[in-house]
């Protein structure tokens, strides 16, 4: 079955592909067609994600899935969430970002944070998602050079490493997008 990975980046649509064997032929957005700018318009990361999967499915009536990842912080109610690639303005910097969310934790002593990815899945009209996450905390200072986003100061629990200083391998174990991805690879395969 031929199915739309709403996305452009291959390097994660081969991961996937890998997973899924040849029973499923993963296609990208631009594969299908699409050069749109996705709206991303909702408050949550679910609802951010199933317009994605939507918006492939009636404009292009292609099975497909989307993802969407959001940070939510406990003691800033749960931001930044959706704004999370944009937190600190439209420049969409990581550093940027980091530096105003420890900015607004300055003083706050409930680092309690998690990533949740969600992904929509649509087959023939039919919608269905798979949720991740991962729970940690916010430290106080940038440590580690491997990853992206907030990874420099997002220690998961059990861990004392950032995202950023375990290894990509590591990561891969146990991360919001991993788990996420495990469950739709898990759902898909026995489809
Ligand atoms: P996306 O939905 O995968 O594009 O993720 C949105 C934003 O969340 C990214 O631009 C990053 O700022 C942040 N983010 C998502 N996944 C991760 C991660 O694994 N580590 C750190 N930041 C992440």
């Amino acid at each position: 079955m031929k199915l739309c990975f709403a996305t452009n980046n291959l390097h994660k649509l081969k991961e996937i592909q890998a997973l899924l064997g040849n029973q499923f032929e993963l296609v990208t957005l631009s594969d299908i067609g699409c050069d749109a700018d996705i709206p991303e318009p909702f408050e949550t990361i679910a609802e951010n994600s199933a317009a994605k999967a939507r918006y492939v499915w009636e404009n292009y009536g292609v099975n497909c899935f989307a993802d969407d990842t959001g940070l939510e912080v406990n003691a800033l109610n749960g931001e930044p969430g959706v704004y999370s690639a944009r937190y600190a303005g439209p420049q969409r910097n990581s550093d940027d970002n980091i530096a105003l969310l420890l900015e607004k934790l300055v003083n706050e002593d409930n680092r309690a944070a998690r990533f949740l990815t969600v992904i929509t899945l649509v087959i023939d009209g039919v919608y269905q998602q798979f949720e991740g996450t991962v729970a940690g905390e916010i430290i106080n200072e940038k440590r580690g050079s491997n990853g992206f986003g907030y990874d420099p100061v997002f220690v998961p629990d059990g861990y004392s490493r950032t995202f950023a200083e375990i290894t990509l391998e590591e990561k891969s174990q146990l991360s919001h997008r991993a788990r996420a991805f495990a469950r739709l690879v898990d759902f898909l395969r026995h489809s």
